[in-house]
């Protein structure tokens, strides 16, 4: 795992896009609903196909995101505020949940409907913590979203993006399928403009004092491009 082979490798991220999906998903409910970020989607699309046209964006689609299911499909509760977060911001953090595996939309939505309802009534906080979430079925999970700011990482919240994957990554590692969800998801945000284009790659720990992300999963990012511990 993290081997270096896949470091930088053009190929293998301009080979995640799917681009009926990404359509999809630009214009559903639940995207609408979270502040315009639809509009600031396909104006993302349109720009690049016109910077790109060789890599093969084209018609307003952004072949780089992953499928990215709305809060509304899987079930999510209205958050009760939302602090908007100021974009581009020069960090991705990555988290695991540290609950239970998930490999089907069905098990992950529930998954992720049960950390909202923990992070909301438990914790207190106006919505589930994370920007976004990751399951090892190969879909990526509308938490606050692109342009809310998140509860993940104390003191780093407004200038971060944080992504969490879904399950326990202690002596593990997530599948391809999340894995390359994950990989996707960043260069989503960089070519929507979420997410500075210098953007530097962190683990939960290496901002606070915890275990997260997990020590197999920490291993393979500290291999990823822009990683800075
Ligand atoms: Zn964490």
């Amino acid at each position: 795992m993290g081997t270096r082979g896949a470091r930088g490798g053009r190929g293998i991220w301009a080979g995640l896009g799917r681009c009926p999906r990404a359509i999809g998903w630009a214009w559903s409910p639940g995207s609408l609903s979270a502040g315009g970020s639809a509009t600031q989607g396909l104006w993302g699309c349109l720009a690049l196909a016109q910077q790109r046209p060789l890599l093969g964006v084209a018609g307003g689609c952004d072949r780089r995101c992953p499928r990215i299911v709305s809060r509304s499909q899987w079930g999510a509760r209205a958050p009760k505020n939302r602090v908007r977060l100021r974009t581009p911001v020069p960090f991705v953090i990555i988290h695991h949940t540290e609950g239970n595996p998930c490999t089907s939309q069905a098990s992950c939505s529930r998954q992720v409907r049960g950390i909202q309802n923990y992070h909301m009534n438990s914790n207190g906080w106006s919505d589930i913590g994370y920007n976004f979430l990751i399951g090892e079925d190969g879909n990526v999970y509308e938490g606050r979203g692109w342009s809310t700011m998140g509860a993940h990482a104390k003191n780093w919240n407004h200038k971060s993006l944080g992504f969490s994957f879904l399950g326990s990554f202690s002596s593990r590692v997530p599948n391809n399928a999340a894995l390359n969800a994950a990989k996707s998801l960043i260069q989503c945000a960089v070519s929507k403009g979420f997410l500075s284009r210098s953007y530097f790659l962190k683990g939960h720990r290496n901002v606070n004092p915890t275990d997260c992300p997990g020590n197999a999963l920490y291993k393979v990012i500290r291999q990823w491009p822009r990683f800075k511990a």
